[in-house]
Order: C-alpha cells, then structure tokens, then sequence
C-alpha cells in the first residue's frame, strides 16, 4: 500500500487495495465486522497534481455485521468515493500557507506514499453506526427475547411486564 512517488509516472498509477479479514482485524479491531464473500476493494488511481499528488477511486464491497437490533448478520453494501490530496511534508517556511487548503492534504515523508492508514480511515468513516439486516428490521422483542422477523410475538399488545420469558430475556440480555 505504498507508494514510491518517483514510480508515478505522467499517467499516475492504479491503486488497488483489497481490504481482507485479516487487515480489517488488525487496522480496525474495534469494528465487529467481516468482508463478505465478494470482498472489499479500494480500486482507483493516484497522479501527480503538480506540487500534490491525488488518489481518486472508490472503496466497494460488501460486510457482514450484527444487525443491532435482531443480532442476525447483516450485510452491507458499500460503495464509497474517495478523493484524498498527498503532499511531501516540509518545513515550515514562516510565510503564511492556506489554512483551508493545508487541512485537507496529507503528508508524507521520504517520497513515499502509504495509502492504507487513509483507506482504512475512509472505511471507518463510511461505517454506519447501527447497522440493520434490513431497513424494517423488527429487532429482538425486548418481553420474551424472540426474534420477531422470524415469529411475531403480541408481547406490545399485552400489559408490560409479564411472566416467566420477561424474567429469561432479562437474564439473556
Ligand atoms: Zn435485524
Ligand atoms: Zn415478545
């Protein structure tokens, strides 16, 4: 995932990244999911913009998570656009630069571009915070613990509180 800028020629380079199982467990362990069958990829290209250097692509693929409300696996299609500018770190100069435009440049050191810590911070942002296995997800019925996607329960329509099962998914959660 780096990339020497001398090897980028006029045309620019491909970059693919395929964001594996593995990599995902190790840059990101805090986010409990899995690429799905298909994978994921970071496919797009990286060019000299004069001073800079831009990686245009698009992250696509699919993961597996846990749909927070019925925690059965969810799957997620993502198809994410991403621009990220580069630019050789150097010392200040003591003249003023462009505050707008300095923050969304990267740096990098030693004519080396390392693309993956920026695709991995792509990929967190494009996460969503409570996944669904599908829009309309009825979730776990928070009286008896049934799934209620696969066996509608009419917990809602009795007075709360009830029972034995009131007691077991009590103890489950
Ligand atoms: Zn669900
Ligand atoms: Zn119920």
């Amino acid at each position: 995932m780096r990339y020497k800028i001398k090897d980028i020629g006029d045309d620019g380079v491909d970059v693919r990244v395929a964001v594996t199982e593995a990599w995902l467990r190790a840059e990101c362990p805090e986010v409990d999911m899995r690429p799905s069958e298909g994978g994921i990829t970071f496919s797009g290209r990286l060019e000299r913009a004069g001073d800079e250097y831009l990686l245009r692509g698009a992250l696509r693929g699919g993961l597996v998570a846990q749909c927070a409300r019925c925690l059965e696996p969810a799957t997620l299609t993502l198809d994410v656009p991403v621009t990220l500018t580069f630019a050789e770190w150097r010392e200040p100069s003591g003249k003023e630069e462009d505050e707008d435009d300095a923050e969304d440049v990267i740096t990098f050191q030693d004519g080396v571009i390392d693309v993956g810590p920026e695709i991995r911070d792509e990929l967190l942002l494009a996460l969503p915070m409570g996944p669904l296995c599908r829009e309309d997800c009825a979730g776990i019925c928070p009286t008896c613990g049934t799934n209620r996607n696969l066996t509608p329960c009419d917990c809602a329509q009795r007075p709360a509180g009830g029972g034995k099962f009131a007691a077991l998914a009590k103890v489950k959660l």
